[in-house]
């Protein structure tokens, strides 16, 4: 029986965020000094692969590994070796991660050999020492390594920008050119008000209906239905020959067509990215060695989707949407 949801949309994207911690510290993601859940909280890699299987047992096609930093956490090839049996059943279409590439040199022969067709890098500039400034902690290099490695690898890589106002708006159009110029595509987000960080967010928000604008002075964007069972639309770029692609959860919200939920690697299920409401798994899981309670309690949880999110970006709200971080149910 596939999930379907109160408002008729079939769920059939699972996005498991594996852990809360990450090797970078985006100041529009997180504080620099956070608390990360104790290691104890944490569902095992076996439960983790067990709700999966639950998941893709109840109609689930597409699955994305996330976090924190998916390949942070310790043994995650483990995880990724055993949900790939799904791939080879065929009960599962697509097996795939986002990642800030940290570590892709390591692991990007694994995941490729594992059925990993095609990752999400999160890059949001090319210039090292903004990266420094914007990741706190991260080493640009590395992820220009981590990337050659997916490459050559063969892994598709699709990079996502978020649009930072007065960050890296100036820089896209290069960013453009040079993933285009490299067989990748990209896609530029907007930044949603989820958790609390050391920064004012309104100073960060760029519309993307404004970056569009100012990129059609130098591009020919064309709209194109093309999709990849995510929330971007994507347009055409003729002098690039490129696929560029806008996911605008603040200035227009997808979510009449949403597919997707959320599990923490706590165990928790989130129904919709900018809602609080959560529905706990892990308890379920554990009251049994069978998948019957487990599988009630998505069932009941699914029926709790709600319709859709309300974020809100100005100086006179100037506070979270959600007080969970991204980092919590990932990207
Ligand atoms: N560590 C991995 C990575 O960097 O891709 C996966 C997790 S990260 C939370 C997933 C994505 O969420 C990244 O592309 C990141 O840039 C984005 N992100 C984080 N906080 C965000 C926010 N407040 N608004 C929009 N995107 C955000």
């Amino acid at each position: 029986m596939d999930m379907i949801d109160p408002f008729g949309r079939t769920i059939s994207y699972l996005r498991v965020s594996v852990t809360d911690r990450c090797d970078f510290r985006c100041t529009y993601c997180m504080a620099e000094d956070m608390a990360f859940l104790p290691k104890k909280d944490l569902l095992s890699l076996e439960e983790l692969d067990r709700l999966c299987t639950v998941f893709i047992e109840k109609g689930v096609r597409k699955l994305r590994l996330t976090g924190g930093e998916p390949l942070v956490r310790k043994n995650i090839m483990h995880l990724v070796r055993q949900i790939s049996r799904h791939l080879e059943s065929g009960a599962l279409e697509e097996l795939t991660l986002t990642t800030n590439g940290s570590q892709l040199s390591r692991f990007a022969a694994e995941l490729a050999d594992c059925g990993v067709k095609r990752i999400n890098v999160s890059l949001d500039t090319l210039d090292p020492e903004k990266f420094r400034q914007i990741t706190r902690w991260g080493n640009l290099d590395k992820v220009m390594d981590g990337i050659d490695t997916a490459q050559a690898a063969g892994l598709k890589v699709k990079l996502n920008a978020v649009a930072l106002k007065d960050f890296n708006d100036a820089e896209l159009p290069e960013m453009l050119r040079w993933a285009h110029g490299r067989g990748m595509e990209l896609t530029v987000i907007e930044t949603m008000p989820m958790g609390e960080i050391d920064a004012d967010r309104t100073d960060q928000y760029l519309p993307l209906s404004l970056l569009r604008a100012a990129l059609e002075r130098q591009f020919t964007l064309t709209d194109i239905p093309y999709k990849t069972g995510g929330p971007a639309r994507y347009v055409h770029v003729a002098e690039t020959a490129g696929r560029l692609g806008f996911i605008t959860p603040m200035t227009h919200n997808f979510c009449e067509s949403c597919n997707r939920v959320r599990l923490t690697c706590t165990g928790t299920l989130y129904m919709c990215l900018g809602q609080e409401d959560a529905s706990d798994l892990r308890a379920p899981l554990r009251a049994s060695e069978g998948n019957e309670l487990v599988a009630d309690a998505i069932d009941e949880a699914i029926g709790r989707k709600p319709k859709g999110h309300d974020f809100i970006i100005d100086r006179r709200t100037n506070r979270p949407s959600v007080s969970r971080h991204m980092s919590v149910t990932g990207g």
